[in-house]
């Protein structure tokens, strides 16, 4: 038996309060259908057993996975029943762990309607393609006499460009119109977090919000009304006093211009905060901007500490991880940015 393990000098806070906000903010937007959840990549890393009990508990009762992987840790929280996995069944082994679980399978074409078919069917979803040519049955597909034979809970198509206010939006809602004429579902669905903010006219019966839940902010039109919610924060390893000449980290990329104080933290790339921070993020402190200089590397970070001259070794800084502004400083999108930080983080 191994002793209790000593803490973690990394961790994602999450702010629950904000987690639940965002959703009820995206099911309000919403008008008269409902918002589920997108919770695949372990809910964008912030972790399913931290977020699906706080929106099941606000009121959420559809989730979306990407791999079959990701469902055992969902169904954990909620009935499988509400659990979609959006890759469909490749192999008849997917299909006999829907069918065994009770999830459901998100078909994306006709040969995965014909798998789902073939061994006795159920309740599934069907996801039709109306213009981002990823996933999902083409629209000339829709005539197939098998999709008649098909008891279908929800029909799903997916915005490519809803972030923007482009021509495409209105082509993929012509075609979902289409789509909706000929598959005959008890519901339907188009619109992820940006297309909530279309309009009416985007959310028929269910929206799939996923990063507004977390914090992104991906139209204007949601500044102000989402929150942020992961706040990662690393401890401080040790402080060094530098003299003017003192070089920081690999290849020396920060060089002192005087005798300062800088602070090791625990929090690397190896962590998600890629090497695109080095000499650019920031740790915040009581309102202070505590820079990162140098090289970020593998398992540590050095920030300059001069407007910290109290801080020790121990102590807790949070990551200025704002997703917007972090995007534009970083070049990442609000997407990788949470994504990313996946590995040895506690979460809390
Ligand atoms: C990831 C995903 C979503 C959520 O998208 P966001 O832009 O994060 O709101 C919705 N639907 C599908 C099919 C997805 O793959």
């Amino acid at each position: 038996m191994l002793p209790p393990l000593p803490p973690s000098p990394l961790r994602l806070q999450i702010d629950t309060d904000a987690l639940a906000a965002n959703w009820r903010a995206m099911d309000a937007m919403s008008g008269t259908a409902r918002a589920g959840a997108a919770v695949k990549a372990d809910a964008y890393g912030l972790g399913v057993g931290q977020v699906v009990p706080v929106l099941a508990e606000a009121g959420c009762r559809n989730w979306f996975v990407a791999h079959w992987c990701e469902v055992p840790e969902v169904i954990a929280h909620v009935p499988a029943a509400q659990v979609a996995v959006l890759h469909g069944p490749m192999a008849d082994a997917d299909v006999a762990f829907a069918l065994a679980t009770g999830v459901r399978p998100v078909l994306n074409s006709l040969a995965q309607v014909a798998r789902w078919l073939a061994a006795g069917g159920g309740p599934c979803h069907v996801m039709v393609d109306t213009g981002i040519n990823r996933l999902g049955l083409a629209m000339q597909d829709l005539g197939d006499p098998m999709l008649g034979r098909l008891d279908i809970d929800l029909c799903l198509s997916h915005l490519a460009s809803a972030d923007e206010d482009v021509a495409q939006n209105a082509a993929q809602l012509e075609r979902f119109a289409r789509t909706r004429a000929l598959v005959r579902a008890r519901r339907y669905s188009l619109a992820n977090s940006a297309g909530i903010a279309l309009g009416a006219a985007y959310h028929a019966d269910l929206t799939r919000p996923g990063i507004a839940l977390y914090g992104g902010v991906v139209r204007r039109e949601m500044e102000g009304v989402v929150r942020q919610v992961a706040r990662p924060q690393a401890a401080v390893l040790q402080l060094r006093d530098l003299v003017a000449g003192d070089a920081v980290g690999y290849n020396a990329t920060f060089v002192a211009p005087h005798a300062m104080r800088v602070g090791v933290v625990a929090l690397g790339y190896a962590d998600g905060y890629l090497r695109c921070w080095s000499n650019r993020g920031s740790f915040g402190l009581d309102g202070a901007k505590l820079p990162v200089i140098g090289r970020v590397s593998m398992d540590l970070t050095a920030i300059d500490l001069t407007l910290a001259p109290d801080l020790h070794e121990g102590d807790w800084l949070t990551l200025d991880y704002d997703l917007r502004r972090a995007a534009v400083e970083s070049g990442l999108s609000q997407y990788e940015l949470l994504t990313v930080l996946h590995r040895r983080f506690a979460r809390k």
